[in-house]
Protein backbone atom coordinates (compact mmCIF):
# COMPACT_ATOMS: atom_id res chain seq x y z
CA UNK A 1 0.00 0.00 0.00
CA UNK A 2 1.18 3.43 -1.07
CA UNK A 3 1.30 5.97 1.99
CA UNK A 4 2.48 8.72 0.21
CA UNK A 5 -0.29 9.31 -2.45
CA UNK A 6 -2.24 12.09 -1.93
CA UNK A 7 -6.06 11.42 -0.52
CA UNK A 8 -8.89 13.49 -2.12
CA UNK A 9 -12.31 12.75 -0.37
CA UNK A 10 -15.70 13.66 -2.51
CA UNK A 11 -17.65 15.81 -0.69
CA UNK A 12 -20.85 15.38 0.93
CA UNK A 13 -23.47 18.33 0.68
CA UNK A 14 -26.48 18.89 3.09
CA UNK A 15 -29.74 20.62 2.60
CA UNK A 16 -30.13 23.28 5.40
CA UNK A 17 -33.08 25.71 5.44
CA UNK A 18 -30.69 28.51 5.35
CA UNK A 19 -28.93 27.53 2.17
CA UNK A 20 -28.60 28.82 -1.75
CA UNK A 21 -26.88 27.24 -4.70
CA UNK A 22 -23.56 28.81 -4.67
CA UNK A 23 -21.57 26.01 -4.06
CA UNK A 24 -22.71 25.08 -7.65
CA UNK A 25 -22.57 28.54 -9.32
CA UNK A 26 -19.10 29.90 -6.94
CA UNK A 27 -17.76 26.24 -6.79
CA UNK A 28 -18.57 24.62 -8.79
CA UNK A 29 -20.11 21.52 -7.14
CA UNK A 30 -22.39 18.92 -8.44
CA UNK A 31 -25.11 19.94 -5.37
CA UNK A 32 -28.30 17.64 -5.12
CA UNK A 33 -31.49 20.13 -5.79
CA UNK A 34 -33.07 22.48 -2.99
CA UNK A 35 -30.90 24.56 -0.07
CA UNK A 36 -27.62 23.39 0.33
CA UNK A 37 -26.10 25.25 2.55
CA UNK A 38 -23.02 22.99 3.63
CA UNK A 39 -20.19 20.80 1.68
CA UNK A 40 -18.62 18.61 4.12
CA UNK A 41 -15.23 18.75 2.27
CA UNK A 42 -12.79 16.69 4.18
CA UNK A 43 -14.84 14.71 7.31
CA UNK A 44 -15.35 11.46 8.32
CA UNK A 45 -18.25 12.30 10.71
CA UNK A 46 -21.15 9.92 10.87
CA UNK A 47 -23.02 12.09 9.59
CA UNK A 48 -20.87 12.81 6.75
CA UNK A 49 -18.22 10.17 6.05
CA UNK A 50 -16.45 11.26 2.92
CA UNK A 51 -15.98 8.43 -0.31
CA UNK A 52 -11.99 8.96 -1.12
CA UNK A 53 -12.03 9.31 -5.02
CA UNK A 54 -9.03 8.10 -7.04
CA UNK A 55 -5.75 6.54 -6.33
CA UNK A 56 -5.15 3.49 -3.59
CA UNK A 57 -7.70 4.19 -1.59
CA UNK A 58 -10.72 4.89 -4.22
CA UNK A 59 -13.87 4.19 -2.56
CA UNK A 60 -12.86 4.02 0.52
CA UNK A 61 -14.72 5.82 3.71
CA UNK A 62 -12.04 8.27 5.12
CA UNK A 63 -13.27 6.64 8.87
CA UNK A 64 -11.77 3.02 7.35
CA UNK A 65 -8.74 5.18 6.38
CA UNK A 66 -8.61 6.69 9.80
CA UNK A 67 -9.15 3.31 11.56
CA UNK A 68 -7.61 0.71 9.31
CA UNK A 69 -4.47 2.75 8.02
CA UNK A 70 -2.94 4.67 11.25
CA UNK A 71 0.34 5.05 9.11
CA UNK A 72 -1.32 7.43 7.09
CA UNK A 73 -2.05 9.46 10.05
CA UNK A 74 1.11 9.12 12.27
CA UNK A 75 1.56 11.24 15.16
CA UNK A 76 -2.65 11.73 15.50
CA UNK A 77 -4.66 9.26 17.99
CA UNK A 78 -8.30 9.32 19.33
CA UNK A 79 -11.19 6.89 18.35
CA UNK A 80 -12.06 9.46 15.30
CA UNK A 81 -10.64 11.39 12.61
CA UNK A 82 -10.18 14.63 14.83
CA UNK A 83 -11.21 17.57 12.53
CA UNK A 84 -14.40 18.40 9.81
CA UNK A 85 -13.56 21.25 7.08
CA UNK A 86 -16.90 22.31 5.84
CA UNK A 87 -17.71 25.22 2.86
CA UNK A 88 -21.02 27.02 3.98
CA UNK A 89 -23.12 28.90 1.65
CA UNK A 90 -25.58 30.98 3.82
CA UNK A 91 -28.22 32.24 1.89
CA UNK A 92 -30.32 33.23 4.84
CA UNK A 93 -28.94 33.53 8.73
CA UNK A 94 -28.08 30.81 10.64
CA UNK A 95 -29.32 29.65 13.74
CA UNK A 96 -28.15 31.64 16.76
CA UNK A 97 -25.27 29.11 18.89
CA UNK A 98 -22.85 28.45 21.24
CA UNK A 99 -20.47 25.65 22.23
CA UNK A 100 -19.57 24.42 25.02
CA UNK A 101 -16.17 23.77 26.30
CA UNK A 102 -14.37 20.26 26.92
CA UNK A 103 -15.39 20.54 31.03
CA UNK A 104 -18.72 21.21 30.25
CA UNK A 105 -19.40 18.95 27.69
CA UNK A 106 -16.98 15.87 28.90
CA UNK A 107 -19.71 16.54 32.32
CA UNK A 108 -23.33 17.16 30.49
CA UNK A 109 -22.53 15.63 26.97
CA UNK A 110 -21.67 11.79 27.71
CA UNK A 111 -18.37 12.26 27.94
CA UNK A 112 -18.00 14.44 24.55
CA UNK A 113 -15.13 17.24 24.02
CA UNK A 114 -16.20 20.84 23.09
CA UNK A 115 -15.77 22.12 20.41
CA UNK A 116 -13.91 25.11 18.82
CA UNK A 117 -14.02 26.40 15.13
CA UNK A 118 -13.26 29.09 13.15
CA UNK A 119 -14.68 30.82 9.53
CA UNK A 120 -12.44 32.31 7.10
CA UNK A 121 -15.05 34.62 4.98
CA UNK A 122 -14.53 33.28 0.81
CA UNK A 123 -17.14 36.04 -0.15
CA UNK A 124 -19.83 37.84 1.67
CA UNK A 125 -22.75 40.11 0.14
CA UNK A 126 -22.14 44.01 0.65
CA UNK A 127 -23.57 45.29 4.12
CA UNK A 128 -23.29 41.86 5.51
CA UNK A 129 -22.43 41.16 9.25
CA UNK A 130 -21.76 38.36 11.16
CA UNK A 131 -22.49 37.26 14.64
CA UNK A 132 -19.49 37.30 17.22
CA UNK A 133 -20.22 37.75 20.56
CA UNK A 134 -23.08 39.10 22.60
CA UNK A 135 -23.85 42.72 24.54
CA UNK A 136 -25.08 41.04 28.28
CA UNK A 137 -22.14 41.46 30.88
CA UNK A 138 -23.64 38.31 33.03
CA UNK A 139 -25.73 35.67 33.17
CA UNK A 140 -28.27 37.40 34.65
CA UNK A 141 -28.93 39.99 31.75
CA UNK A 142 -28.20 37.67 29.22
CA UNK A 143 -31.21 35.82 30.74
CA UNK A 144 -33.28 38.64 31.02
CA UNK A 145 -32.56 39.75 26.94
CA UNK A 146 -33.19 36.17 25.65
CA UNK A 147 -36.91 36.47 27.43
CA UNK A 148 -37.29 39.63 26.46
CA UNK A 149 -36.64 38.32 23.07
CA UNK A 150 -34.46 41.30 23.29
CA UNK A 151 -32.19 40.01 19.92
CA UNK A 152 -30.74 43.35 18.40
CA UNK A 153 -29.41 44.56 21.92
CA UNK A 154 -28.24 41.32 22.73
CA UNK A 155 -26.01 40.06 20.05
CA UNK A 156 -22.64 41.45 19.09
CA UNK A 157 -22.36 41.92 15.64
CA UNK A 158 -19.53 43.38 12.97
CA UNK A 159 -18.96 43.72 9.48
CA UNK A 160 -17.69 41.51 6.96
CA UNK A 161 -15.70 41.05 3.67
CA UNK A 162 -13.96 38.20 2.08
CA UNK A 163 -10.29 37.76 3.49
CA UNK A 164 -11.86 38.11 6.91
CA UNK A 165 -11.24 35.37 9.59
CA UNK A 166 -12.98 34.80 12.95
CA UNK A 167 -12.17 31.96 15.46
CA UNK A 168 -15.03 30.89 17.64
CA UNK A 169 -13.70 29.92 20.88
CA UNK A 170 -16.28 27.99 23.31
CA UNK A 171 -18.82 30.32 25.29
CA UNK A 172 -19.08 32.79 22.01
CA UNK A 173 -22.72 33.01 20.56
CA UNK A 174 -22.41 33.05 17.48
CA UNK A 175 -23.95 32.95 13.73
CA UNK A 176 -23.04 33.63 10.15
CA UNK A 177 -25.97 35.58 8.58
CA UNK A 178 -27.05 35.66 5.49
CA UNK A 179 -25.24 36.54 2.13
CA UNK A 180 -21.70 34.96 3.23
CA UNK A 181 -19.67 32.22 2.53
CA UNK A 182 -16.95 30.52 4.61
CA UNK A 183 -14.65 27.84 4.99
CA UNK A 184 -15.02 26.20 8.60
CA UNK A 185 -12.31 24.71 10.00
CA UNK A 186 -13.81 22.85 13.45
CA UNK A 187 -12.79 20.03 15.84
CA UNK A 188 -15.15 17.05 14.73
CA UNK A 189 -17.35 17.21 18.00
CA UNK A 190 -20.82 18.95 16.99
CA UNK A 191 -22.36 19.58 20.80
CA UNK A 192 -23.92 23.30 19.94
CA UNK A 193 -26.86 24.68 22.04
CA UNK A 194 -29.11 27.20 19.68
CA UNK A 195 -30.24 29.81 21.31
CA UNK A 196 -32.25 31.90 18.71
CA UNK A 197 -33.27 30.78 15.14
CA UNK A 198 -35.66 33.47 13.76
CA UNK A 199 -38.59 32.07 14.98
CA UNK A 200 -38.35 30.22 11.71
CA UNK A 201 -40.80 26.98 10.69
CA UNK A 202 -39.89 24.20 9.09
CA UNK A 203 -41.14 22.58 6.35
CA UNK A 204 -43.17 20.23 8.73
CA UNK A 205 -44.61 23.23 10.92
CA UNK A 206 -42.03 22.95 14.00
CA UNK A 207 -39.99 25.28 14.87
CA UNK A 208 -36.16 23.87 15.81
CA UNK A 209 -35.47 23.01 19.14
CA UNK A 210 -33.56 25.98 21.36
CA UNK A 211 -31.26 25.39 24.39
CA UNK A 212 -31.57 28.17 26.56
CA UNK A 213 -30.36 26.86 30.16
CA UNK A 214 -27.24 24.95 28.70
CA UNK A 215 -26.61 28.38 26.70
CA UNK A 216 -26.85 30.35 29.80
CA UNK A 217 -24.28 28.01 31.27
CA UNK A 218 -21.77 27.73 28.96
CA UNK A 219 -21.41 31.70 27.84
CA UNK A 220 -18.31 32.54 28.70
CA UNK A 221 -18.56 36.47 29.44
CA UNK A 222 -14.66 36.88 29.97
CA UNK A 223 -14.02 36.87 26.38
CA UNK A 224 -13.61 40.07 24.41
CA UNK A 225 -15.78 40.25 21.21
CA UNK A 226 -13.29 41.23 18.05
CA UNK A 227 -13.69 44.33 16.54
CA UNK A 228 -13.48 42.83 12.46
CA UNK A 229 -12.18 40.38 11.44
CA UNK A 230 -9.20 41.68 9.33
CA UNK A 231 -6.15 39.27 9.28
CA UNK A 232 -3.60 41.23 11.21
CA UNK A 233 -0.98 38.33 10.95
CA UNK A 234 2.04 38.81 9.05
CA UNK A 235 2.18 37.43 5.82
CA UNK A 236 5.69 35.87 4.59
CA UNK A 237 6.16 34.60 1.29
CA UNK A 238 2.76 34.52 0.51
CA UNK A 239 1.93 32.09 3.63
CA UNK A 240 -0.05 33.84 6.57
CA UNK A 241 -1.11 31.65 10.12
CA UNK A 242 -4.48 32.44 10.82
CA UNK A 243 -4.74 30.46 13.90
CA UNK A 244 -3.50 27.98 16.07
CA UNK A 245 -4.78 26.31 19.07
CA UNK A 246 -3.70 22.65 20.47
CA UNK A 247 -5.72 20.47 17.90
CA UNK A 248 -4.83 22.48 14.94
CA UNK A 249 -3.43 25.66 12.87
CA UNK A 250 -4.91 27.09 10.08
CA UNK A 251 -2.48 28.89 7.28
CA UNK A 252 -3.74 30.88 4.28
CA UNK A 253 -0.92 30.19 1.64
CA UNK A 254 -1.51 32.82 -1.71
CA UNK A 255 0.72 31.51 -4.62
CA UNK A 256 1.06 33.97 -7.49
CA UNK A 257 0.69 33.73 -10.93
CA UNK A 258 3.32 31.60 -12.27
CA UNK A 259 5.02 30.95 -8.89
CA UNK A 260 5.61 28.14 -6.91
CA UNK A 261 5.35 27.48 -2.84
CA UNK A 262 6.10 24.89 -0.63
CA UNK A 263 4.01 23.40 1.82
CA UNK A 264 5.98 21.84 4.50
CA UNK A 265 4.62 18.55 5.58
CA UNK A 266 5.54 17.89 8.83
CA UNK A 267 2.49 17.22 10.64
CA UNK A 268 0.38 14.02 11.11
CA UNK A 269 -1.66 15.00 8.39
CA UNK A 270 -1.97 18.15 6.33
CA UNK A 271 -5.53 19.19 5.01
CA UNK A 272 -5.44 21.57 1.91
CA UNK A 273 -8.51 23.28 0.46
CA UNK A 274 -8.29 25.76 -2.82
CA UNK A 275 -10.67 28.63 -2.29
CA UNK A 276 -9.74 30.77 -5.05
CA UNK A 277 -7.84 31.60 -8.37
CA UNK A 278 -8.37 29.14 -11.56
CA UNK A 279 -6.72 26.15 -10.39
CA UNK A 280 -2.92 25.12 -10.48
CA UNK A 281 -1.24 21.75 -9.69
CA UNK A 282 0.68 20.30 -6.55
CA UNK A 283 3.55 18.06 -6.36
CA UNK A 284 5.18 15.56 -4.24
CA UNK A 285 7.16 12.90 -4.37
CA UNK A 286 5.17 10.63 -4.92
CA UNK A 287 3.38 12.56 -8.15
CA UNK A 288 1.32 15.44 -9.66
CA UNK A 289 -2.42 16.32 -9.17
CA UNK A 290 -4.20 19.05 -10.84
CA UNK A 291 -6.22 21.29 -8.81
CA UNK A 292 -8.82 24.01 -9.34
CA UNK A 293 -11.13 25.89 -6.95
CA UNK A 294 -13.04 23.96 -4.73
CA UNK A 295 -10.18 21.19 -4.73
CA UNK A 296 -10.18 19.86 -1.12
CA UNK A 297 -6.98 17.20 -0.13
CA UNK A 298 -5.40 15.60 2.69
CA UNK A 299 -1.92 15.40 2.47
CA UNK A 300 -0.97 11.78 4.70
CA UNK A 301 2.11 12.11 7.41
CA UNK A 302 4.83 10.68 4.52
CA UNK A 303 3.33 12.52 1.91
CA UNK A 304 6.58 14.37 1.91
CA UNK A 305 6.48 18.62 1.38
CA UNK A 306 3.84 19.62 -0.74
CA UNK A 307 4.80 22.14 -3.46
CA UNK A 308 1.91 24.15 -5.16
CA UNK A 309 2.12 25.22 -8.67
CA UNK A 310 -0.09 28.30 -10.14
CA UNK A 311 0.08 28.65 -13.68
CA UNK A 312 0.74 31.46 -15.41
CA UNK A 313 -2.31 32.14 -17.95
CA UNK A 314 -4.60 28.69 -17.33
CA UNK A 315 -7.24 29.94 -19.46
CA UNK A 316 -7.88 32.34 -22.95
CA UNK A 317 -9.86 35.36 -21.58
CA UNK A 318 -11.78 37.36 -23.19
CA UNK A 319 -10.21 41.01 -23.99
CA UNK A 320 -10.87 43.32 -21.32
CA UNK A 321 -11.44 40.47 -18.76
CA UNK A 322 -10.30 40.55 -15.06
CA UNK A 323 -7.00 38.91 -15.14
CA UNK A 324 -6.68 35.22 -13.39
CA UNK A 325 -6.48 35.65 -9.93
CA UNK A 326 -3.66 34.36 -7.92
CA UNK A 327 -4.24 31.08 -6.43
CA UNK A 328 -5.30 30.69 -2.54
CA UNK A 329 -5.39 27.66 -0.82
CA UNK A 330 -6.14 27.49 3.20
CA UNK A 331 -4.48 24.72 5.14
CA UNK A 332 -5.19 22.53 7.87
CA UNK A 333 -2.56 21.54 10.39
CA UNK A 334 -3.17 18.85 12.39
CA UNK A 335 -1.49 18.56 15.67
CA UNK A 336 -0.85 15.29 17.56
CA UNK A 337 -3.64 14.94 19.12
CA UNK A 338 -5.32 12.48 22.42
CA UNK A 339 -8.59 13.02 21.62
CA UNK A 340 -10.49 10.67 24.04
CA UNK A 341 -13.04 7.87 23.17
CA UNK A 342 -16.21 10.53 22.97
CA UNK A 343 -14.76 12.74 19.99
CA UNK A 344 -18.43 13.43 18.64
CA UNK A 345 -19.88 14.39 21.08
CA UNK A 346 -24.15 14.89 20.62
CA UNK A 347 -25.06 15.92 16.69
CA UNK A 348 -27.89 18.44 16.96
ZN1 LIG B 1 -20.83 26.88 15.64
Amino acid sequence: MAYDELIFPKPVFHEKIWGGRKLQTEFGYQIPDGPIGECWAISAHPAGDCVVEGGPYDGRYLSDLWDKEPQLFAGASGDRFPLLIKILDAKENLSVQVHPDDAYANEHENGSLGKRECWYVLSADPGTRIVVGQNAHDRAELAKMIEEGRWDDMLYTVPIKAGDFFRIEPGTIHAIQGGTMVLETQQSSDVTYRVYDYDRVQADGTTRELHIPQTLDVVDFSLVPPESGEVTAPEVDGITELMSCPNFSVVRVRVAKGATATLKQEHPFVCVSVVEGEGGTVTTPAGTWNLEKGSHFLAPATSGDLAAGCPRSRRRRARGARPSLPCVTVRTDCYPTTGGPRLWGNVR
